[in-house]
């Protein structure tokens, strides 16, 4: 509404009763909006201020004392129906994202995939996928530590999610695994994303990189294309899967299509 009566209502800590905004200098800005009358009840949580209720009459209504205390009586309710809904909104975010990275988790990837396979299918468009593996990385660990190795987890997801469009879904596949699924993409366009990160990832200086066995912190990567592929979304995992272990099985640091 206006911050002069959030301000108001903060300091007073009570709720408030006007009838005549016009009489008021300090309600102007409310009064140019038309509005005459009004009543706003604070809403408490844990005894703090956390927002305002009301009722605003832009037809001279005048609100009694009664409405007032009708409106007092609502605001707990109110408030727990807000807090409740913030605090599902939240819980659902927390159900699908991954703690370390804070990219979406397998159960999501899985989920999400089945919904673009399902669509992919029913309008005969194409996408694709793949799987990247971080190279040497049980060395990493070995070497650095596992809080270093938890910090290179964190910078790779950065860079992928970066890399990608908004459309694309990047998840955290298993410990050090990604996956990325491209709707609506060919496997020429996916292979071109992922050589691209490829290089991004090859080219990020990641702290005692220079000990890895190739002197270099990077990722493999796997891709496969529905429906080119596999029909499925479990044979498509599959297929990139089998190409990953060819990027690997190639001297790391690939791209590799079924
Ligand atoms: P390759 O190049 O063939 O992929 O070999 P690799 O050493 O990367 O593969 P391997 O599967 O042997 O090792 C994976 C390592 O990833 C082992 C495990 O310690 C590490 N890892 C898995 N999850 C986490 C995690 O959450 N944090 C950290 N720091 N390390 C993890
Ligand atoms: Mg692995
Ligand atoms: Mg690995």
């Amino acid at each position: 509404v206006d911050t002069d009566i959030l301000e108001e209502i903060s300091t007073k800590n009570k709720p408030l009763l006007v009838n005549n905004t016009d009489s008021f200098p300090f309600y102007k800005n409310i009064e140019k909006k038309g509005i005459t009358s009004f009543i706003i009840s604070p809403l408490y949580s844990r005894k703090v201020i956390t927002g305002i209720i009301g009722i605003f009459s832009k037809k001279n209504r005048k609100f009694s004392t009664k409405d007032l205390e009708l409106l007092r009586m609502v605001s707990a309710p109110t408030l727990l129906i807000i807090e409740n809904a913030e605090l599902f909104e939240k819980t659902r975010i927390l159900s699908i994202t991954d703690a370390l990275t804070s990219i979406y988790n397998r159960r999501f990837f899985e989920t999400k995939l089945e919904e673009i396979y399902l669509k992919s299918k029913t309008y005969k468009k194409k996408f694709s996928l793949c799987i990247c593996d971080i190279d040497y990385f049980k060395f990493y660990n070995d070497t650095n530590g596992h809080p270093m190795g938890d910090i290179v987890l964190k910078k790779v997801a950065e860079i992928i999610k970066k890399g990608v469009k908004g459309s694309d879904i990047v998840a955290r596949y298993g410990g050090e695994e990604f996956v990325v699924v491209f709707p609506e993409t060919d496997k020429e366009d996916a292979v071109k994303v992922c050589e691209k990160l490829r290089e991004k990832i090859e080219k990020y200086r990641f702290p005692y990189e220079k000990n890895q066995p190739n002197g270099n912190l990077t990722v493999s990567f796997g891709v496969a294309t529905f429906p080119d592929d596999a029909s499925t979304p479990e044979d498509l995992l599959k297929k990139a899967d089998f190409a990953l272990y060819r990027a690997k099985e190639m001297g790391k640091n690939k791209v590799v299509s079924a």
